[in-house]
């Protein structure tokens, strides 16, 4: 069998493993699979190579040009699956783990690239919040802005998810701007490498954006600073090391730590045996422990049950787990593979014997356990454990002993601030999952627990055929958790990808304001054009382009036909006596929508254009009554530009209603889809 040479990508070139390479086994077998590492490696170009190259390439795309850059990857991504697959098997991992790792590593890239053009501007520039008025006149205003850290992204990961753990942190990382280099776990990183490869290979990558080290990281830590950024997922042992030292102290480099934790599953009280939701905890307990070996940061360590439902957890648990096959992972019957390595084997046994402490074994039996197509002495194969802790009140190492495979503690809770209780004791965990029908439970539990815990996953009869699973981060939802989980926070949407931006507030006048966001802020210059905006094309609009509308009185007539026509009979409009009771209006007034409506009968030009349609209102505000007798116009100004597919770009229009007197009687964003026309 030959031995895997697992290179690095270091400065442009493949590093072959040299003087201190590392030894990886193949779980399934024990025997020898691959080296990796190289002492010489030169990490100190690797990081120029990404500063002075990768960032600045990646600077000069925009948010969207990213995001499509992040879809063609996961297209080409998706057409080497097989090949991902076929070298994991070697990391213990079954098919259906695989697809976890590398599907689900693929499908988060997607989601960030859809998010980056849906949820970001053509842009370089992320603009938070709304215009702060820092003036009484408004020519001085306040907005907050992002831009990309210009240093590179350490990515340091854990051995468990080689694919899904680098995707989900490249994936906003590149949406951000910002080069990374990925240092993957020895143990799997030959899996991380062919992704690398594969996505090197595509030309997708602008030139220094992405690099690898397989093996050892050397001082590369050492030579950080404020514009580099350490993503680290793993033990809270190597985060504590990592991110104590003095140098990343010294010079504040951001450290966001994803690590270990006693993630915990809490059965309600209405969950009685028999119920839909008694079966579902059953099933959700049974996954979390067998899937990925429960090599998984938010598997269910411990499981919180009624004290009168623990006999019934315990056997209903117990039969399911009997069920798993465990064995080859590479074959069809099999449902559960070895763990990564026989090192790990090892560091399981030895938690298992501290849970022993303070827990009876109920189920299984890591020496003795039936296994197909395996030699299990020289595999890294293991049992699945269950453990049951009678006293969790005085226990201490069931809420802070993580044995990071296929091995969970069922506690009994005498209440619902009992249960609230233990899951807390895990001093900070990435997710804690209740299984319950009974909303009140749900909120009880938000509202002591959710401090303590990154995620709140509930689940029951009405959710369960489209829940995503207790242990399953989604790139839409956020990822970490506080104390032991690590203090980080990774996905969860756009949030991920500001991680690696540098917010700042920007005060000036609303011009600079304009200049800066590339959207017009009011009190900006107000460009005039001899066309309609509604004639000139996406690309012809210029940000700030105004018109001014003609006058138009709206009279009682308007208002009663209105009123007639629509059936809106609201006192307000309708009743002079009752209007005057209202402390908000003066009398009879208009309809706001007859106001919206009479300010598009106003600004809108008829003519079949490159205005293709009204796709909604945003921040509608109704500021002051208009009167019968009273007159309106409209102002109506080009905001924002964003481009959303090949044919057709969103148009954001500032309207602004004024009465006679100049005074401002509503507010409104109108949103237009217009045909692109020439650049
Ligand atoms: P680990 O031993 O802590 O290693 C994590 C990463 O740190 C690996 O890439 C490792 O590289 C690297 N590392 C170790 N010492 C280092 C040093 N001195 N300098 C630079 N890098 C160093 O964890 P693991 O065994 O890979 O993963 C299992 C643990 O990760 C479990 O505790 C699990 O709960 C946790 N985990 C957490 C999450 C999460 O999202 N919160 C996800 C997955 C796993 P080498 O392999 O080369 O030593």
């Amino acid at each position: 069998m030959t031995i895997l040479d697992v290179k690095s990508f270091a400065h442009g070139e493949w590093v072959a493993p040299g003087k201190g390479a590392r030894n990886i086994e193949n779980a399934i077998t024990g025997a020898l699979f691959a080296r990796a590492g190289n002492d010489n490696l030169d990490v100190t170009a690797m990081l120029e190579y990404a500063r002075q190259i990768g960032g600045p390439n990646l600077r000069k795309l925009t948010f969207h040009d990213r995001a499509r850059m992040l879809k063609a990857l996961a297209l080409h991504l998706s057409q080497y699956k097989q090949a991902l697959y076929d070298l994991s098997f070697a990391t213990g991992a079954t098919l259906t783990d695989h697809k976890i790792d590398i599907d689900g590593g693929i499908g988060t890239m997607f989601v960030f690239a859809s998010k980056g053009r849906r949820e970001m501007p053509d842009s370089q520039i992320y603009l938070d919040g709304d215009v702060e008025q820092l003036s009484r006149d408004g020519t001085f205003l306040g907005h907050h802005v992002y831009t990309p850290m210009q240093g590179a992204a350490i990515h340091i990961n854990a051995f468990n998810f080689p694919v899904w753990g680098m995707l989900e942190k490249l994936a906003p990382t590149l949406l951000a701007g910002v080069p990374a280099i990925v240092k993957p776990a020895t143990a799997t990183c030959y899996v991380t490498e062919l992704a690398v490869k594969i996505m090197l290979d595509s030309g997708l990558l602008p030139k220094g954006s992405l690099q690898l080290v397989s093996g050892g990281i050397s001082n590369m830590l050492d030579q950080l600073t404020c514009q580099d950024a350490v993503g680290f997922t793993g033990s809270a042992q190597t985060a504590f090391k990592l991110r104590s030292s003095s140098h990343i102290l010294k010079n504040s480099v951001q450290f966001v730590a994803e690590q270990d934790s006693l993630n915990a599953s809490i059965l309600g009280a209405d969950a009685v045996p028999g119920t839909p939701e008694f079966d579902i905890f059953i099933k959700e307990a049974h996954r979390e422990i067998t899937s990925k070996a429960g090599q998984k940061c938010t598997a269910i360590r411990r499981i919180i049950a009624p004290d009168s439902h623990i006999e019934a957890v315990i056997d209903a648990l117990s039969k399911r787990l009997s069920k798993t096959t465990i064995g080859d992972p590479q074959l069809d019957d099999v449902r559960m593979g070895p763990l990564v390595s026989n090192n790990q084997k090892r560091d399981v046994l030895e938690k298992v014997s501290i849970l022993a402490e303070e827990a009876e074994l109920v189920y299984g039996d890591p020496n003795k356990f039936d296994a197909i197509g395996v030699d299990t002495q020289k595999g890294a194969f293991v049992s699945p454990m269950l453990f049951h802790c009678q006293y969790p009140d005085t226990a201490e190492r069931v809420h802070d002993t993580e044995a990071f495979g296929p091995v969970s503690t069922i506690m009994g809770y005498r209440n619902l601030d009992h249960a609230i209780e233990l899951a807390n004791r895990g001093a900070g965990s990435l997710v804690a999952s209740v299984v319950t029908h009974d909303t009140q439970i749900a909120r009880e539990v938000v509202m002591s627990a959710g401090a303590f815990h990154g995620r709140l996953y509930f689940n029951n009869r009405d959710s369960v055929k489209e829940s995503t699973g207790h242990g399953s981060p989604l790139p839409h939802m956020v990822h970490g958790g506080p104390g032991r989980a690590g203090g980080g926070e990774e996905l969860g949407g756009i949030r991920g990808v500001l991680h690696y931006m540098q917010r700042s507030a920007i005060q000036g006048s609303p011009e600079i304001l304009t200049a800066i966001g590339e959207q017009w802020v009011p009190g900006s210059i107000e460009l005039t054009e001899s066309t309609h905006p509604f004639t000139r094309t996406f690309h012809e609009l210029k940000i700030g382009e105004t018109i001014y509308t003609e006058p138009r009185e709206v009279t009682i007539d308007n208002i009663e036909h209105f009123a007639q026509f629509t059936g809106d009979n609201f006192y307000a409009h309708m009743n002079e006596k009752a209007a005057k009771r209202n402390p908000f209006f003066p009398g009879r007034v208009a309809h706001g929508y007859l106001l919206l409506s009479f300010a598009a009968g106003l600004f809108v030009e008829p003519s079949e254009g490159p205005v293709l349609a009204n796709t909604g209102l945003d921040k509608l505000r109704f500021l002051k009554p208009i009167e019968p007798g009273e007159s309106i116009k409209v102002r109506l100004t080009v905001k924002r530009k964003t481009p959303r597919n090949d044919e057709y770009g969103e148009v954001r229009w500032h309207v602004s209603l004024f009465n006679a007197g100049d005074e401002l009687a509503a507010e409104y964003e109108l949103l237009t889809m217009n045909t692109y026309g020439c650049e």
